[in-house]
């Protein structure tokens, strides 16, 4: 029987676990954290459980872009509920409301009744979000392709606004390829999970142990063994060892190359360029337990968006929030009325590099005052179109860049690992391969992030590995 470690129990180091043991090997996945899950995990506060990165999935209709990936992982017996067919985001803009329904033809169409003079430059829209061409939307501006299709900035806006929470809406850099897959699966059905991010982690653990195979949480992989051009054991901050034939890190790769300080197989060409790749922005989320029956649950998104619009809007050391999306968790609705209420907002890690060498629970107060100014705008931006909100609110429990790289170990807290460019693919799309030959990697750095993105990457991984 073939070994596996996987290194990191995320989305994608479970999915890699879960189909590798279907498929006879004997796997052992390493969590460092207490809590498996990574960004999927949830965790409890007070009385609430809160999610971290599983707000809505897109494409689990039947034949849908995930459908079949999730019935072989067993995740479609989860309790998926679909979000409003005819209104799964509700878009404010300093301009006007509009809501985006679901399937690609009906949203061609609503926009078309909101924006008639578009009606061309939505007509080559509808071709780009059945497009599956890889290569040349690798290579092109998503920016400017949508600005060299519509002419009116504020339907640029409104095309864009989900995305803004869910990957970087860079100018300079974001791929059509990305931009295109973080925003087609969503149109084409949107879905919500009847219970927190933590019942998906379990079905897949579940599974990985009715297969034989071992997941161990507190277990920091803090060294991989090299010998003979090949690894061979990954050693934990505990000192206990895990030999193997093969490797899988779901870990951010220019963290696992630390992993190897003393490899003589890796050059020093590769270490350098995943060390100075660049990463995307992160996040600053709000979650707000809100009074019972003051706040009814909505089946959908609602994206507010200031005057600076939705591209390259984080919130950087000015402290200024310009757009949030706010979500509804399905696991704690009660009788019609919520009583969580996430907020999101991307922000930069130069909003909280200055305090980079501070502790979890021992942060400076300039930094608490901080967070409070930065939840002050986001629940007065929510309160805007949630009438009453700011008085319904009971706690609040908030997390910044910084929350993400301590708890993830992900590289300046960047919520979506490593920033892709069109000016740059074959740079920025990353290999599952390593020059280590049974050192694979896996996750959303790779290709793609998002339950979408890192999904096929594990997929890929598999087949980089010779696993059908
Ligand atoms: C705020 C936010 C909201 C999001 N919302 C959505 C959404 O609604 N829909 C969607 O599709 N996507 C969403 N995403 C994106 C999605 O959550 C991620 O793309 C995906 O979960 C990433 O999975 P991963 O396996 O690549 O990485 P991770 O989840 O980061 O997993 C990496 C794991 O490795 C572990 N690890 C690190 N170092 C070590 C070590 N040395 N030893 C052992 N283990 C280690 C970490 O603790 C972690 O568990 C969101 C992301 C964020 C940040």
């Amino acid at each position: 029987m073939t070994k596996a470690v996987i290194i990191g129990s995320g989305l994608g180091g479970l999915e890699v676990a879960l189909l590798l043991a279907k498929r006879g090997y004997q796997v052992t996945v390493l969590e460092k954290q207490r809590h498996l899950g990574g960004c999927m995990q949830s965790y409890r506060r007070g009385n609430i459980m809160l999610d971290t990165g599983l707000h809505y999935v897109g494409g689990l209709e039947k034949d849908g872009t995930l459908y079949s990936q999730f019935q072989e992982l067993g995740l479609m017996t989860l309790p998926w509920k679909r979000m409003d067919i005819d209104a799964f985001e509700e878009i404010h803009t300093p301009n006007g409301k509009y809501f985006w329904p679901q399937g690609i033809d009906n949203f061609i169409h609503a926009m078309q009744q909101y924006f008639p003079d578009q009606r061309e430059g939505l007509e080559k829209y509808r071709i780009l979000l059945k497009c599956t061409d890889e290569e040349w939307m690798q290579q092109t501006s998503a920016w400017d392709y949508i600005n060299s299709i519509i002419s009116n900035p504020e339907l640029v806006d409104v095309l864009s606004a989900p995305a803004m929470c869910k990957m970087e809406l860079r100018r300079l850099t974001l791929p059509l390829f990305t931009f295109v897959h973080g925003t087609s699966a969503f149109i084409e059905s949107s879905w919500r999970l009847g219970g927190d991010g933590n019942m998906l982690v379990e079905c897949l653990v579940r599974q990985i142990r009715q297969y034989g195979g071992k997941v161990y949480a507190n277990k920091e992989v803090c060294r991989l063994v090299e010998t003979d051009g090949k690894v061979t054991a990954a050693i934990c901050q505990d000192k206990t060892c895990y030999e193997a034939d093969v490797f899988i890190s779901n870990v951010h790769p220019a963290v696992t190359l630390r992993l190897l300080d003393d490899s003589q197989v890796i050059k020093k060409i590769f270490r350098r360029r995943l060390a100075s790749q660049e990463n995307t922005v992160g996040m600053f989320t709000l979650q707000l337990q809100v009074k019972p029956e003051s706040v009814l649950y909505l089946n959908r998104n609602i994206l507010v968006i200031g005057q600076h619009g939705v591209w390259d809007n984080a919130i950087e050391e000015d402290y200024v929030v310009k757009g949030i999306m706010i979500s509804f968790p399905l696991a704690d609705v009660i009788d019609g009325f919520a009583t969580c209420i996430d907020i999101l907002a991307p922000m930069s890690w130069d909003a909280v590099k200055k305090w980079e060498n501070s502790q979890v629970f021992n942060r400076p107060d300039d930094y608490k005052e901080m967070k409070a100014c930065v939840a002050r705008q986001c629940i007065r931006m929510a309160t805007s179109v949630i009438p009453g909100l700011e008085d319904s609110i009971q706690c609040m429990y908030s997390s910044t860049p910084l929350t993400y790289r301590d708890y993830n170990a992900s590289p300046q807290g960047s919520a979506f690992g490593y920033r892709k460019d069109f000016r740059n693919p074959l740079m920025t799309v990353i290999s599952a391969r390593t020059p280590v030959h049974n050192l694979l990697l896996t996750g959303q750095s790779l290709m793609l992030h998002g339950l979408h993105g890192v999904t096929m990457t594990a997929e890929h991984t598999l087949k980089s590995m010779g696993v059908n």
